[in-house]
């Protein structure tokens, strides 16, 4: 079964709303400002795997680009050699096409602008506006001052540009040992923005780089090949998120000196969720330190581990669509993308049953040996998706939680003399059980069906108040099934005493693992990916490590399950 099987479409499924960005983005077209070019770009740095906090990056980026007819690049942000691989480029491109958008051959690296770069830095050596610098890291940052205390200037800040020039082409030609000496802008030591003071702008580096290799011991920083890289691909809006609000002056200085086309930089927030950590140092924290299985754990807000977890492109979209773009910072509920996730997986995923946790039914007056074919329907939302046939038969399995042998007040499942129905099969009513000798645990119980009720229906009207889902024994098919929760337990995992980091907040719970789940025999051959809605227990989707022999299933997400919220709030009385 393949029931995901359109994913290329882009269409949102709710409507288009205007922001702050598409304002300023309507202002620049009435006035003409880039002859109402619309050209956008997404700047990851390949040292880690996107995130959801980036899929709100990718969406608006693209997103904008679809709406003004405009383009939008993949440029990756690639100055850091240290940190950077080939994995990391792959996996991004993925995950881009994975959302659902297209950057045509516009695939671009900042590495690829690295001579321009450093053609553009000799312009403004040569304009008095950039000088060689020998004090150390420490020593720059002491001179910088504070948001309070003005800088100090460098000592090597009057070089002549001779000098500088000469110095300069030196660091290029790896004469001089790493970090002993530093590019710098000649702006204004005493701006109340630090980011204006003489910043960096080339460091000496001998790194090799997934692209250039050895070629190049010099590195821009970012500051200084972001705005014109932005620059150099005719970007007209470049949105970043708000940290780069007080780098907005810095941007505009470097291509303003330069007589560049100059972009237009904007600032959004970025997105922060509850329960989960956004930031890919600490996410590569997670996976090396072995806290996680790796990047596409399901438990991780990675692209990748939504994607492995059952998250349709589709849903993320929708969530990036409902959350918006604003000025402020805030912190999104996890359940808003989840609700996002289950609009879409009712509308597509088949239903199907399967039991975690299973309790032998015996159907005592069931013709031993006789095995009915039963209409089940695929999805009660979409007729169109049509029938399957699902066999019944004297031993069947159901939920432990469906069962009490001493029903709570407002359980309506089966409990000893109740009648309840099976879920397009018959109405069973229990009639004795089996308990282990030993521990005195309920292993077995006994039912009678009415043949009257086949279907489920009850010919005399007779009313049951709960129906179950069900696997009949000899046709099961025994799956591992994994079981996620959040991967930290509180709603702000940042939020930690002193002397604690974000790890202590870490949910020892996140994974349950149940094995074997009986499962109904059309799960018999299902493909990496393949979503499902297991009735009553939520949506499910085929995990990479499943196989023919062990099929494994993870849980997407759950329903919203009436009974656990009654139950939750009848042990807090
Ligand atoms: P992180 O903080 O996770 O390390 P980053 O900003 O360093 O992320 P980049 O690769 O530089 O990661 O990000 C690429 C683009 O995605 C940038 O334009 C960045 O602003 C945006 N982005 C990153 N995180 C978020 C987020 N949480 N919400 C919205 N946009 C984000
Ligand atoms: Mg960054």
């Amino acid at each position: 079964m393949d029931p995901i099987t359109d994913t290329s479409s882009t269409e949102n499924v709710l409507p288009v709303k205007t922001d702050f960005i598409r304002e300023i983005i309507d202002g620049d077209n009435a006035s003409g400002r880039y002859s109402r070019r619309v050209h956008t770009r997404f700047p990851p740095e390949p040292n880690g795997y996107l995130h959801i906090g980036h899929a709100k990056s990718i969406c608006l980026n693209f997103g904008i680009a679809k709406d003004y007819d405009g383009l939008c690049n993949l440029r990756f942000d690639d100055t850091n050699p240290c940190k950077e691989d080939v994995e990391y480029i792959d996996s991004i491109k993925t995950d881009v096409k994975w959302l659902g958008f297209d950057w045509g051959d516009r695939e671009y690296y900042a590495s690829d602008y690295f001579e321009k770069l450093y053609e553009f830095a000799e312009t403004l050596i040569r304009k008095g506006k950039a000088y060689v610098c020998d004090l150390t890291a420490d020593q720059i940052r002491q001179y910088r001052g504070t948001l309070t205390e003005p800088g100090k200037e460098s000592p090597y800040r009057s070089r002549s540009v001779e000098e500088n020039l000469d110095l300069f082409r030196r660091m290029r030609a790896g004469e001089y040992p790493d970090g002993s000496r530093v590019l710098r802008a000649k702006i204004d030591m005493s701006s109340g923005n630090l980011n204006l003071r003489d910043p960096v702008m080339y460091r000496i580096l001998r790194a090799s780089h997934p692209r250039t290799g050895t070629t190049w011991c010099i590195y821009p920083m970012y500051d200084w090949a972001h705005g014109q890289s932005d620059s150099i691909e005719k970007i007209t809006h470049s949105i970043c998120t708000l940290e780069f609000e007080d780098h907005r002056p810095l941007y505009d200085w470097f291509v303003k000196e330069l007589g560049l086309h100059h972009p237009r930089q904007i600032e959004f927030a970025r997105l922060n969720l509850t329960y989960t950590v956004l930031s890919k140092r600490k996410l590569l924290e997670l996976v090396k330190g072995g806290y996680v299985k790796g990047w596409d754990d399901p438990r991780m807000p990675t692209l990748s581990g939504l994607r492995r977890r059952g998250y349709t492109p589709e849903s993320i979209r929708d969530f990036a669509q409902m959350i918006g773009v604003t000025k402020s910072n805030s912190i999104v509920d996890l359940a808003a993308l989840d609700y996002c996730l289950r609009q879409d997986l009712n509308k597509r995923a088949p239903r199907v049953m399967g039991v975690l946790r299973p309790l032998k039914v015996v159907i005592d007056n069931y013709p031993d040996g006789q095995t009915e074919e039963l209409d089940c329907v695929n999805n009660p939302e979409k007729p169109e998706m049509g029938k399957r046939k699902v066999p019944f038969s004297r031993v069947i399995y159901i939920e432990q939680d469906d069962f009490r042998e001493v029903p709570p007040p407002k359980f309506f499942r089966l409990s000893p003399g109740r009648e309840v129905r099976l879920r397009y099969a018959y109405f069973i009513k229990c009639v004795s059980l089996v308990k282990d000798p030993q521990t005195g645990e309920v292993t077995e119980i006994h039912c009678t069906y009415d043949p009257a009720t086949r279907g489920g229906d009850s010919p005399d009207g007779r009313k049951v108040k709960a129906t179950l889902h069900w696997v009949s024994a000899a046709h099961a098919i025994p799956a591992e099934v994994r079981l996620y929760d959040n991967l930290f337990s509180q709603p702000d995992p940042e939020n930690v005493p002193e002397g604690h980091d974000y790890k202590s907040t870490m949910n020892p719970k996140s994974l349950e693992i149940l094995n074997p789940c009986p499962l109904e025999p059309s799960l018999v051959s299902t493909t990496a990916g393949d979503l499902f809605q297991f009735e009553r227990l939520g949506y499910f989707c085929v995990d990479k490590d499943s196989t023919p022999a062990r099929p494994v299933f993870n849980r997407t997400v759950t329903l919203q399950d009436s009974w656990a919220k009654i139950a939750k709030t009848q042990q807090k009385k």
